[in-house]
């Protein structure tokens, strides 16, 4: 099987597990015996329910989530819920003050989206500083009277990471709305610091369309009641997140997601090969003498995604880098176009090995061409 599958390092949608892909596969016309296939059950009949309950439980066990809070599956991607977090929580629209660290494109893209529905403040802008790193904590500027601040924990597109230390930096009585959709799932994280958490699953948590938000049930009661339903928290929770047609199949997807994670011995586990194949990558390109470059701070360097430059920019040389490793069966190395250069993904479903194949790509590549 793995004989046709290829590197897949991109961004997102990134890699999924083959098991995954092959359980999926295996019982794709009949799922548990029942004659259908999981695309063509009613969401609300026992076959589904079983599925999503399962998947619900299964998240709360993998991240110890307590009975404080609650778990919906919702469609729209990640960047709906840019709109929707201050829908709900912003009684008073844009009158209603949001805090937002701006630490790369997607807490900018928060911003841009946002400002139809609260006034933004800006705690930290670091676009000045190309997105290469984040100021320290005691310099963030909260305003007085925000109703939550807004950050995220992995930039994709840049790769800044935030260090797990961040919710800590945050004032204690604001509520916290964090951006996971890069890292969910990457590493264990301490829910209980967090009022709410929201991720794109197309990374590390199943296929596009579907996003996972973890809610604090304090928060959700505190939720403005005028809200259209698809946006609706409250009462997304209170039906289970089946009050209209959810995603199905992607829910579906991330429970067997889910349960690859728990075989291979849970986020802790996970958090360790993570760790193994950023070190190994990210200390390769530093000891390139300047010919893969790394140029974000090293504290805020991001796992999931590794920002590089072939000789601080060649691009006739990083063009030729990205086919000569496609012939190698390396995929999806392109940087995004709003940056340029090369971006690896590390997701969970990528191996130490295919990890050491592309360093030993990066090897071959370096003395032909330095
Ligand atoms: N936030 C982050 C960190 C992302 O990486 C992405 C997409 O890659 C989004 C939000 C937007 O997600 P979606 O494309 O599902 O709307």
């Amino acid at each position: 099987i793995n004989e046709f599958r290829v590197n897949n390092f991109g961004a997102g949608p990134g890699c999924v597990p083959t098991e995954v892909l092959l359980e999926a596969q295996k019982e794709l016309l009949n799922f548990q015996g029942c004659g259908k296939s999981i695309m063509e059950v009613s969401h609300r009949g026992k076959e589904f329910e079983g599925v999503i309950n399962e998947t619900k439980s299964n998240l709360k066990k993998l991240l110890s989530i307590n009975d404080d809070y609650d778990v919906l599956f919702l469609q729209g991607g990640a960047s709906s819920l840019f709109a929707g977090i201050p829908m709900n929580l912003c009684e008073n629209g844009v009158e209603d003050t949001v805090d937002f660290i701006v630490t790369g494109s997607w807490s900018k893209q928060a911003t841009a989206d946002g400002k139809y529905f609260c006034k933004v403040n800006k705690v930290v802008d670091m676009e000045k500083e190309k997105f290469l790193t984040v100021t320290e904590p005691s310099q963030w500027k909260f305003s007085e009277d925000a109703k939550y601040v807004h950050y995220c924990d992995n930039e994709t597109i840049h790769g800044i990471e935030m260090p797990i230390t961040t919710p800590d930096h945050l004032p204690s009585n604001l509520i916290k709305v964090c951006d996971m959709s890069s890292n969910f799932l990457s590493k264990p994280i301490d829910v209980s610091k967090f009022d709410l958490i929201f991720a794109g699953a197309q990374k590390n948590a199943g296929i596009s369309g579907i996003t996972i938000v973890i809610i604090k049930k304090s928060l959700l009661l505190k939720t403005k009641p005028n809200v259209p339903s698809v946006f609706n928290f409250l009462k997304k929770s209170q039906n289970n997140s089946l009050d209209n047609t959810p995603p199905t199949f992607n829910i579906y997807i991330t429970g067997l997601i889910l349960k690859w994670i728990i075989n291979k011995g849970g986020l802790g586990e996970i958090e360790k090969l993570n760790i193994a194949k950023a070190h190994a990558l990210y200390n390769y390109i530093d000891g390139s003498n300047g010919f893969y470059r790394c140029s974000i701070d090293k504290i805020y360097r991001s796992r999931m995604n590794v920002v590089f430059r072939i000789q601080d920019g060649n691009i006739e040389l990083e063009e030729k880098f990205i086919k000569e490793a496609a012939k190698e069966n390396i995929t999806d190395i392109k940087g995004h176009r709003s940056v340029g250069g090369l971006r690896v993904s590390l997701y969970n479903a990528i191996t130490i090995d295919q990890t050491l194949i592309l360093i030993n790509f990066m090897t071959n590549f370096y003395n032909n061409n330095k």
